[in-house]
């Protein structure tokens, strides 16, 4: 009998794809997977809990049914790792392992603007995307800012799109403005000149605001103060986009500055090579940049999943085929039902079309990971 055990940190798009390729191509490896709850959050819904337009319930994909594949869920979170072969976990319980990949996501940064872990909401993450949907549902006039910021730029757009289009839908609440605040350019380098002035267009031919190009200084309560001295009057706030790595205690020489785990072309730990880091937790190496999303997750899972089988096997490991996943890269943000398509910052479609494409994508996911919630569900 084989001595090796797999341990998966975190239960999100990438961790559960390694768990599943792993169990499914070598069902005699035990495979641990360690997740706080026992749901994926389906993150890119967070966007249309504003609005309404989805429920918490509707985000959460149970993970009770991995049991099918002889994975062993556990609830809890890991709050040290060991890269050597042990884990320690909030309930106090250890985890031996011999391969174990890092696949806690990201979180986000409150560092970033000074005043904004007190007054802002940083609604990508999980528990403050429903703090800040009341915040807004309780709100009855005045102007909601969301500042775009730091790698990921397109959830602040969509957020806002669906503020405004909650805000349209509401006769009694015409009196709250929506502004998106897009700092230092950030979403405008993704978007590109043609798709940021339609967006642009979207908000102010709704009487709301649009402002990119700015730099934000510091955001306190009642508003935001940009470089130049503006201040722009803000009674409710949400920052989107700077992200850090979640802390489980790894040695900082595995970490790059953000709490990233750094990883080699084959996604690996360049320093413990049965330690591999997979989608927003990974630092890729310099100069091969990509973006942090689902998609790029699940591609890079692929990838973790059959070097973790290499490994186990005593093969070389592959590389992860960065040229080929940055040519797949594009931005369909949906900002309130309506998107644009862009490629390299060149538009190529808009309107409601892309919208369609998004949804298989959505419904690929949940076909792939309906898995019951319990064994033989
Ligand atoms: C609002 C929003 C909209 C988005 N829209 C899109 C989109 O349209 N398309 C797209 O491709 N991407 C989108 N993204 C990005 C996408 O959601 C992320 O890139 C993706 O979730 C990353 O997957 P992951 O597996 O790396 O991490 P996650 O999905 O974040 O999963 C990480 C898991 O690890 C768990 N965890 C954290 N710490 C620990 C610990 N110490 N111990 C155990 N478990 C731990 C977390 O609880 C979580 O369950 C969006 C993100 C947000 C926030």
């Amino acid at each position: 009998m084989s001595s090796a055990h797999v341990l998966v940190v975190g239960g999100g798009f990438g961790g559960l794809d390694v768990a599943v390729a792993v169990r499914r191509r070598r069902p005699d490896t035990p495979v641990t997977l360690v997740n706080p709850s026992a749901h994926l959050t389906y993150r890119p819904w967070l966007i249309y809990l504003p609005a309404g337009e989805r429920q918490p319930a509707d985000l959460r994909v149970p993970l009770a049914g991995l049991s099918r594949f002889g994975i062993t869920l556990l609830v809890d979170s890991v709050t040290t790792l060991d890269p050597q072969g042990t884990t320690r976990l909030a309930s106090g319980e250890h985890v031996s392992f011999t391969h174990a990949v890092v696949a806690t996501g990201a979180h986000s940064d409150p560092g970033l603007f000074p005043g904004s872990a007190d007054h802002a909401f940083f609604p990508c993450d999980t528990a403050e995307a429903t703090r800040f949907t009341e915040a807004f549902r309780r709100l009855e006039k005045g102007q909601v800012t969301v500042v775009i910021a730091g790698e990921r730029p397109g959830p602040g757009l969509e957020y806002a799109g669906w503020l405004v289009r909650a805000l349209e839908r509401e006769a009694g609440r015409r009196a709250i403005g929506v502004r998106v605040v897009d700092a230092e350019g950030r979403l405008a380098a993704v978007l590109g000149p043609r798709a940021l002035s339609r967006v642009a267009d979207h908000f102010t031919s709704r009487g709301h605001e649009f402002v990119t190009g700015a730099t934000v200084l510091k955001i306190g309560p009642d508003g935001i103060r940009l470089a130049g001295g503006q201040i722009l009057g803000s009674d409710l706030t949400a920052v989107v986009g700077p992200l850090r790595g979640h802390d489980l205690g790894l040695p900082p020489e595995a970490l790059d500055d953000r709490g990233f785990v750094r990883v080699d072309r084959n996604l690996r730990s360049p320093l413990h090579p049965t330690l591999f880091a997979v989608g927003d937790a990974a630092a890729v190496p310099e100069g091969r940049t990509l973006p942090k999303s689902m998609i790029m997750a699940r591609s890079q899972a692929k990838t973790v999943a059959d070097n973790v089988l290499r490994s186990l096997e005593g093969v070389d490991p592959k590389p992860f085929d960065f040229d080929k996943a940055r040519r797949s890269v594009v931005a369909m943000p949906d900002f309130g039902g309506r998107t644009v398509f862009v490629k390299n910052q060149k538009l190529i479609m808009s309107g409601r079309l892309p919208l369609v494409l998004r949804s298989l994508i959505d419904k690929s996911f949940f076909r792939t990971h309906d898995y019951g919630t319990e064994e033989g569900s």
